[in-house]
């Protein structure tokens, strides 16, 4: 068995970096999502990884700024009631696009819209409710002190890994299926693909005979885009640890923003959805740019002085990733169990895309490689 990995590191889109040195930044995943049912929780303690159970700060707002209490619990309860209508059409078995279930007229939907774009990576009309439905969210939100990517590394370090082998081609026309890669041809009786849905789409990799059914699964379930900055803060004592701040209330286009995670003289900013494309776009410096604007105008400008860019990450420019995480198309969420079907017992296929109720997360790609990884058993007679 190997790892072919193109990159030069275990990880994928769950990738921790030092910031600076006394900041871990997770440029990629960073919450332990559906906690009590996360894979990456033994992991974690068998690897000796603190788990930090502090609660996500994600329906605060420090100092009120600029979002006062009563604000707050409008749109609470605004978000809560989509949700309820979504899940109550989504009985119905029939998709239908999201955004259809939002309230006409109501003055918090640029802010649900908002949120769905750090949850789904896009704007709502862009969601399937029966996918959305499907989503296992048990409410409880842990993190990983030193790192989920840094996790995910030290729990791949054992695999058999070739890094920096990009492969371009699978042909499983012959008896046994041969992979191009950029670093030479091997052959091998099975194979996991787990590269993100939109490189399948892309034909970054190609199948030989075309896999045409997996192509179309691929595009229903398009990677959406969130991005992540990482900003210094200077006196940081101003702040109240594990804070959170929207950047704005009556808009979609905004940023979330983490105050002092796990205590570190630093704030996480985090954009998604078109808005988050815009600003990759912008190239360098225009995320930090933005997240320094939008916090400056809820603290006061003297939080200009006080923020210094320390890392962005840009998803959709990266060419192994090209996005974030998959969401359903409207009308797709059948795709994920496409994706994930074996084909001629000899190519499988694994990744967050493909897990029925954990996709867009990391153990819901760790669990999906474990289910694929027990196919190929299966298909060689070994349970
Ligand atoms: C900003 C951001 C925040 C997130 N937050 C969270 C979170 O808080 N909690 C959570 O659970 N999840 C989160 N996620 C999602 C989570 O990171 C992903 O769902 C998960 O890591 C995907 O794992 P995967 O194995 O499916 O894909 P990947 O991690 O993308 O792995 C695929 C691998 O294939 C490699 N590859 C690509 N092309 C080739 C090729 N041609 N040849 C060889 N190798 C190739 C890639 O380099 C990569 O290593 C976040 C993601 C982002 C980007």
């Amino acid at each position: 068995m190997v790892v072919l990995e193109a990159r030069d590191r275990v990880g994928g889109r769950g990738h921790t970096i030092m910031a600076a040195p006394d900041i871990a930044f997770d440029l990629g995943c960073g919450w332990l999502h559906s906690a009590e049912k996360n894979s990456f929780v033994t992991i974690a303690e068998q690897l000796n990884f603190e788990i930090d159970k502090t609660r996500p700060p994600w329906r605060e707002q420090s100092h009120d700024a600029g979002f006062p209490p009563k604000e707050r619990s409008d749109f609470i309860e605004a978000i809560d009631e989509f949700y309820d209508r979504a899940e109550e059409a989504a009985k119905s078995g029939r998709d239908s696009t999201a955004s259809a279930w939002l309230d006409p007229g109501n003055r918090w939907n640029p802010m649900i819209d908002a949120i769905s774009t750090y949850v789904n990576g896009c704007e709502l009309d862009r969601v399937s409710i029966l996918d959305m439905d499907a989503y296992e969210d048990t409410g409880i939100n842990w993190r990983v002190r030193r790192g989920y990517g840094a996790l995910m590394a030290a729990y791949g370090a054992p695999c058999p890994l070739a890094l920096n082998c990009e492969v371009r081609l699978i042909d499983h026309s012959g008896k046994r299926v041969r992979i191009e890669t950029s670093q030479g041809t091997l052959t091998a009786n099975q194979v996991i693909v787990t590269v993100p849905t939109n490189l399948i789409v892309d034909q970054a990799i190609r199948f030989h005979p075309t896999l045409p059914a997996k192509v179309a699964a691929a595009r229903g379930l398009p990677l959406g885009l969130a991005d992540k900055v990482m900003l210094a803060l200077d006196q940081p004592e101003a702040l109240p640890k594990d804070g959170n701040l929207r950047g704005a209330t009556m808009r979609t286009a905004m940023g979330a923003f983490h105050l002092r995670p796990f205590g570190q003289a630093c704030i996480e900013g985090y954009f998604g959805g078109r808005f988050a494309q815009q600003l990759e776009d912008a190239g360098d410096g225009a995320m930090a740019a933005q997240a320094i604007d939008e916090i400056a105008a809820l603290l006061g400008s003297d939080f200009r002085r006080k923020l210094k860019p320390l890392a962005a990450s840009r998803w959709a420019h990266d060419p192994f990733a090209r996005g974030s995480y998959s969401h359903a198309l409207p009308g797709h969420a059948g795709a994920r169990a496409v994706l994930a079907a074996p084909v001629d017992g000899r190519l499988f296929f694994a990744g967050e895309a493909t897990s029925p109720n954990f996709f867009s997360t990391a153990h819901g790609a760790r669990d999906s490689g474990e289910r694929a990884a027990g196919e190929v058993m299966g298909s060689l007679g070994k349970k």
